[in-house]
């Protein structure tokens, strides 16, 4: 297994409680897409039964400068660590691992659907996807705008490119403007006109991941069309 000391050069607030950690890239260190690290904090002040260290996707692409990680900063001693740490601090990074990843088939049509924190992998491949001229459908779901990481990002970025669709959905805000409630078949239909066709990515936490599972076979989607990573520990 590859072990790699990774320096963070700085982080920024990407959402509501929602921290990015942005990291220079180790030499040799190649990944695709998509795929996760296990980070871990070298001798931090507290620890607790999860150990000194987690599984994060990698939400940034393979061809971007840096490596990214995103995370929802809650009161674990890993976290409290997480969110406090300075410019120049060493953690120790193993991986990559997975296989949550683009198909080699690039004519193959996209579907991510996700919510939440779900979305640092489906950012790295959406970016990998845009460069491929991929068709990509994402729909991704938050409470509220102020919770959606890389939203505003992310709608620049497919700005132009005509085979890529992004819905942002939000459940819990009246005032907005796009589409409102849960992610159901209706909701897909409305974007994805042949549901059947696409290969679909479905990841976050365990219980958004099973619900959309349902979503799919209600809608008559083989499940060898689906690939589903779950986050456990939300
Ligand atoms: C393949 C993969 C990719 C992942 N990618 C990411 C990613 O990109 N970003 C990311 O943030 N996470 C990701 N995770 C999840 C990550 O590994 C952690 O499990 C998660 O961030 C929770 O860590 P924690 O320190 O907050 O809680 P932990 O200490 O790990 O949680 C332990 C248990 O306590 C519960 N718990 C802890 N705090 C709370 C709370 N405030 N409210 C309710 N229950 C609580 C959890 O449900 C869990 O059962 C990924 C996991 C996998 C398997």
């Amino acid at each position: 297994m590859a072990v790699y000391d990774v320096t963070l050069t700085h982080t920024e607030k990407v959402a509501e409680g929602t921290l990015a950690l942005f990291f220079g890239r180790p030499d040799g260190f190649e990944y695709k897409a998509g795929q996760c690290v296990r980070l871990v904090l070298q001798n931090p002040p507290e620890t607790d039964d999860e150990g000194n260290g987690r599984i994060l996707s990698l939400a940034s692409g393979p061809a971007e400068a840096e490596l990214m990680v995103a995370t929802r900063l809650r009161d674990t001693a890993f976290k409290r660590v997480l969110g406090g740490l300075q410019p120049g601090t060493v953690l120790t990074l193993k991986g990559p691992y997975g296989d949550f990843t683009l198909p080699a088939d690039t004519t193959v049509p996209l579907v991510f659907i996700t919510g939440g924190i779900g979305i640092t992998p489906v950012r790295s491949m959406l970016l990998q996807a845009l460069t491929e001229q991929r068709e990509v459908t994402l729909l991704y779901a938050n409470r509220r705008p102020q919770d959606a990481a890389f939203l505003g990002e992310l709608q620049r970025a497919v700005l132009g490119h005509t085979t890529v669709t992004l819905v942002p959905v939000m459940t819990a805000c009246d005032s907005w403007q796009g589409e409102k409630g849960h992610i159901d078949v209706a909701l897909l239909r409305r974007y994805v006109p042949g549901v059947q066709s696409p290969l679909y990515y479905l990841d976050g936490p365990p219980a958004l991941v099973s619900a959309m599972r349902l979503m799919l076979a209600e809608a008559g989607v083989p499940a060898d069309r689906i690939r589903t990573e779950e986050f456990a520990g939300y």
